[in-house]
Order: C-alpha cells, then structure tokens, then sequence
C-alpha cells in the first residue's frame, strides 16, 4: 500500500541529522511533531528556514535500497533483514502534496539509498522535485541529497529545483572514509560533488551564471566515531570547507552500533564490553566548536585540542579556550567590544547584543542585569568585571565571590584557615569552594575558577 510504503521511508530518513532545526537537543538532533491521529506525523520535523522562519518538513528517502555498505548505516547492502521499498517521483510527489494541502507539512527534504546508481538514485530524486515544481507548482522549501558519483549535470539540475542542497562528507579523510564507507570516494566523488555544488552557488550569489540557480546554500554531515578519527581531524575538514567550499553548515552524527551490529568499524574501542558506539557528548562538542567559527568569530588555530587531538569533554570548548587564554579576561562588560563580548563564557551573540543595546542608555551594574539580558550569569560571573569591580553572584540566598586564579604548571593548591609553611596566598575561599577545571592537556598553566564567601577560609598555593 502506498501509504505503508511513505511511512517505512519517512522513518527510514531518520538517521540523516544533515537539517537545519529550530527545535535542536543539545546535539542539533530535530524535534519531531507528533498526532496520534496521523502516523506520518511522527516524521514530520520543525526546521528554521532562512527568510521562511520555522517551516514543518517531511523528512523522506526515495529508496531505502542501496548497493552501497556503510558500516553505520541501516540500509547498507549487506543487511537482509531490512524491508527495501522505493517510491517513484509521480507517487512521492502526490503523497507529499497531499501532504500540504492538508496543512501537514511545508517543505520536503528528500536523500535516497544508491539504488542501481548514483546517477539513476538523483535522477528519481531530481523528477520528484520536477514534478513538485512545475506539475503541482509547489513554492515552498525542498532540501534535496546529492548523490556522490552521479553526473555533474544532475547536480545543476538540483539546483534549479531545491532551496538548499547538502553532500554527505561522512569521514575527515579518504582513509578514514575507507574504512566505513569503502565504496565511497573522497577525491572522485564527494568533494567534486561539493564542489561543483559550491561553484553554483557563488555563481549566483556573485550574479555571473545564466542557469537558473534556486538553492542558496549546501550543508555537509560527518559520522563522528566509527573510524578511529580524532576530532582535530574532524574540525580540520570543516574548516577546510568553510573556507573552499562555500558550506553552510556542518552535521555531526554519532556513531550507534544499533544501526548496524554486525558492522565492521575501525574504531580501536569497537570490541571493548559495553561498546555501543560515539558518546553523544562527543558530538555535541563538535557541535559547539563548529558554532565558535560560525557564529563566535573564532578562528580554527583557536579551538582547543587535547593532545590526542580530542575536543576536551569536561568542558565546553569556550571555556577551554578561556582557560588557556588567561590574558583577556577579566572582560568588563560596560566598555568592552561586541567581539570580546561574545568570546565571554556564558556570554552568546544574543545577549551580546543586548547587553550593548543597554549600555547605550545605562550601565550595567549589577549580575541580576546581565541575566536580565539573557547572558548566563553565574558561568559568566568569573570572567568578567562591572565597573571595575568582581561582581557578586548569589548561591543559596548567600553572596559569594566568584574568581578566576591563574596556577603555573606544576602549582599545588588547598584551602586552610592558616598558611602552611611555604605556602603563599591565591586568593580566599571557603572549605565548600567549588575548584574546577583543574587542569587541561596542552595548557601552559592552570587556571581555576572558583567560588568563596567574603570572610572565608584562604586558598594557598606554591
Ligand atoms: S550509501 Fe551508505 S549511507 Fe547511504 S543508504 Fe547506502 S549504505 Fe546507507
């Protein structure tokens, strides 16, 4: 039945996190919609659309058949337990129209199994969104999967019909993409297919093209965890596509045993008892240090790497940052540039720009201020200055101090009423003084926010 068919490939796209979304978790993962009364609506995802604002979108493959073997996917050929169902373009076009016009659905995001080939999985693709077009005459949102190794002209053609366009990196390089994905080709495949994709799009963007260009932009996914990939090596790649390859956006997506048990993967921890797979916080690191170069102004030299080349997880990579850039802060908040602002733990581009939308009438003098104007005041409470004074944040219905101290290598540090011998002041504290963040790979020193009530005990160090 048709309708049974719609629904196994709307659930069967679900593992494509490659969408913008207005309702992301803490690792951008989508929110779905869901009416009991309407099984579809599970897949149904709220997504933010430039110029469009939040739109309702149907998340679908084309096929879920595919002569591909990626380790973590579902749908890989070598799985026979799976049920493989194709829709044509006429009856993906007519399920998804049906759709709008009963107020489901605004917009349509299509990817595809490699089903006998590239070339023949985009074409279908590109029929639907043909059909879509000038058949139904649908003027809303289409985000359409290019197909590695199908023909360039496909990729134009695509273009023409879809608002943005997205080409699945999977793995940071050709050997780490070898070993999950080994019919899948970095340098003949993916990336010419980015690239093509960036051309159209600066193309347009610069006015020199006669195609008919619609899409605006193109985003990328990276399957985090499944080839033993640090994840210097990860932001290394996107980096590299920021800058060449006119991305929008980076996606990253964990890696799960569940999609696929019995796949190989040549992650070192793939046999250790209990493995199941990338931790998500992993993935929601990358997330943040993907957002310090897109919306933070960071450059890549400054996100902070372990020295295996890992994202630090005990923090977010702000605060590492912070910690290992001691010279900056305090920060006052009263004079300080938006761009210093922002790099504020606890400080985003938002309350930024409230915070110097107040300042223009008034000073802000108090933490309660800075809350106000949507910052987190607490995290930020340690690193920055109001009028030239610490400020006082409240804990429990008590005052107390918040303030960073800055430790050099090798520094040893505890809290007593009295200074042993050879000991030194850092600073007060009291005995239930939170220290954190006591120390980072690669760090030249160690510095220590913490957290003390004015009368308190001290905090020695030598
Ligand atoms: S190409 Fe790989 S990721 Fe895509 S459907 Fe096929 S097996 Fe899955």
């Amino acid at each position: 039945m048709l309708s049974n068919k719609v629904e196994k490939l709307a659930e069967s796209a679900r593992y494509d996190v490659c969408m913008s979304s207005c309702s992301t978790g803490s690792a951008g993962r989508p929110g779905r919609i869901r009416k009991p009364e309407n099984p579809l609506s599970e897949w149904i995802y709220p997504a933010s659309v430039p110029g469009q604002g939040t739109v309702h979108i149907l998340k679908i493959l084309q096929s879920n058949s595919c002569r591909n073997n990626c380790s973590y996917c579902k749908f890989s050929a070598s799985r026979d337990d799976e049920n493989r169902v194709s829709l044509s373009p006429g009856e993906l076009a007519g399920s998804f129209i049906k759709m709008v016009r009963q107020g489901l659905v605004e917009g349509l995001f299509l990817s595809s199994g490699v089903c006998r080939s590239p070339s023949f999985a985009m074409e279908e693709m590109i029929k639907t969104a043909d059909i879509l077009r000038n058949h139904f005459r649908f003027g809303g949102y289409i985000h359409l999967k290019i197909i590695p190794g199908c023909a360039e002209h496909l990729i134009d053609a695509a273009a023409s019909f879809a608002d943005r366009l997205s080409v699945n990196i999977e793995a940071p390089s050709a050997r780490h993409l070898s070993f999950i994905a080994p019919e899948k080709k970095l340098s003949t495949d993916i990336l010419p297919a980015a690239k093509r994709t960036a051309a159209l799009l600066r193309a347009k963007k610069n006015g020199y093209t006669d195609k008919a260009i619609r899409a605006s932009s193109q985003t990328t996914q990276y399957v985090v965890g499944a080839a033993g990939e640090s994840d210097l090596d990860i932001m290394t790649s996107v980096d590299m596509l920021y800058s060449d390859y006119f991305m929008f956006r980076a996606y990253f997506s964990a890696y799960q045993q569940r999609y696929n048990p019995a796949a190989k993967s040549n992650n070192p921890k793939k046999d250790s008892p209990g493995f199941e797979g990338s931790p998500l916080l992993r993935e929601h690191r990358l997330y943040q240090s993907d957002f310090l170069l897109r919306a933070y102004g960071f450059s890549f030299p400054e996100l902070v790497f372990d020295s295996m080349g890992n994202i630090p997880m005990e923090t977010d990579p702000k605060t590492a940052w912070a910690l290992m850039n001691p010279g900056i802060f305090p920060v006052e908040v009263n004079t300080a540039p938006f761009a210093e602002l922002i790099r504020v733990p606890g400080i985003g581009p938002v309350s930024a720009e409230r915070i110097v939308r107040i300042r223009r009438r008034e000073k802000l003098n108090d933490i309660e201020e800075l809350k106000a104007a949507g910052a987190w005041s607490r995290r930020a409470a340690g690193w920055i200055e109001l009028n030239g004074q610490t400020p006082y944040i409240s804990d429990e219905g008590s005052k107390k101090h918040s303030k960073n101290v800055h430790f050099i290598p090798g520094q040893k540090w505890l809290f007593e009423e009295l200074a042993p011998d050879g000991w030194k002041t850092a600073g007060q504290s009291t005995g239930k003084a939170s220290l954190r963040n006591k120390s980072y790979p690669g760090q030249t020193g160690k510095w220590v926010n913490y957290q003390f009530n004015k009368s308190d005990r001290k905090i020695w160090c030598r």
